[in-house]
């Protein structure tokens, strides 16, 4: 080869190198594309698990709110810490549930439950979480705050107080909707040195916790021959009250507590006679209010809100709770 040849082939080399450059970029940009669409595709897959998480946690806590209630009611017992019961209970429910999510595809799901607790919403209960989701090298960590209402058709609580108060005194039975206190409520009162307490001989009080919709609650008792007020006794409706216990501390037998509560009335059996004007009061949080052994139950004055076939439908309210409900 002479000289010329080899000019020439160095010549095409040089040629040839634009479209070599060219092929070499393309292919480095088509690998980029290529691990970009698998990163979206993960992090797709990374934040569909974590919306899931997040709506199985209230479903989850409704659960474990209403395991924690029936095991309560059936009986008796307290709990000592009811907010630690429902941590540990629904972390144990995660865990089973996401212990194995996702192996099959890459998937990891890790959930922590920070705390239980009340709300500043007293029909509700507050769940503290920290969410993590990972896949491949996509991960997603987030700290929730969910507010899971006792209330809703997924969550179905009964009052667990009565059946921790009189448990001793003979026990209570129950409807679906309300319970029966036969002579057990009575008992607890005597016992307790409460005076005028034979109005409560078979009184009842509601079973199922739910939230009263006549607000504001004066409507109850400034509505014509206190219709509110009756339906509200029929329905079993329980009322915000900063005096009541939440439902948290209701189920460590507690009447009272600091926290933003609610109190429903202790209903007495309808009278024959209209004769009785002072028994205990009928606010659930007063009848069994014996917090560290010391009576916190007081009077209330009758107040007549039916009357039917010679029957006299009746609470026993002080100057409070009347103004409260609107009756005085
Ligand atoms: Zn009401
Ligand atoms: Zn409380």
């Amino acid at each position: 080869m002479d000289s010329r040849g080899y000019a020439m082939t160095a010549m095409s080399f040089l040629m040839v190198l634009p479209a070599l450059l060219l092929v070499a970029v393309l292919f480095d940009i088509s690998s980029i594309g290529s691990s970009s669409v698998s990163t979206n595709l993960a992090s797709d897959a990374v934040l569909q698990t974590f919306n899931d998480v997040e709506g199985d946690i209230p479903i989850l806590t409704s659960h474990v709110l209403m395991e924690e209630d029936k095991r309560v009611i059936e009986s008796g017992e307290s709990l000592s810490n009811s907010r630690k019961s429902l941590k540990d209970d629904l972390q144990e429910e995660l865990n089973s549930k996401y212990e194995l999510y996702g192996n099959s595809t890459g998937l990891k799901v890790k959930c922590q439950v920070r705390a239980v607790d009340s709300s500043a919403e007293p029909f509700e209960v507050e769940v503290n979480t920290t969410v993590w989701v990972e896949k491949g090298n996509v991960s997603h960590m987030e700290n929730l705050t969910q507010e899971v209402s006792i209330t809703s058709p997924q969550c179905r609580v009964a009052d667990p107080i009565p059946f921790i108060k009189c448990k001793y005194y003979g026990g209570v039975t129950n409807t679906t909707e309300r319970i029966i206190y036969g002579s057990s409520l009575e008992n607890y009162l005597n016992y307790r040195g409460v005076t005028n307490v034979w109005a409560y001989e078979n009184a009842t009080s509601p079973l199922i916790i739910k939230k009263c919709p006549y607000d504001p609650y004066k409507s109850h008792g400034k509505s014509q021959g206190f219709i509110i007020l009756k339906n509200c006794i029929d329905n079993g409706y329980f009322h915000e009250s900063s005096d009541g216990s939440c439902f948290l501390c209701r189920l460590e037998g507690k009447s009272t507590c600091p926290h933003y509560g609610f109190e429903t009335f202790v209903v007495p059996a309808p009278s024959p006679n209209n004769t009785v004007n002072s028994a205990p009061c009928s606010s659930d949080h007063v009848i069994f209010n014996d917090t560290n052994g010391v009576s916190g139950t007081y009077p209330g004055n009758h107040v007549v809100y039916y009357k039917n076939g010679g029957y006299y439908f009746e609470l026993f309210l002080d100057n409070g709770h009347q103004n409260k409900y609107g009756i005085i």
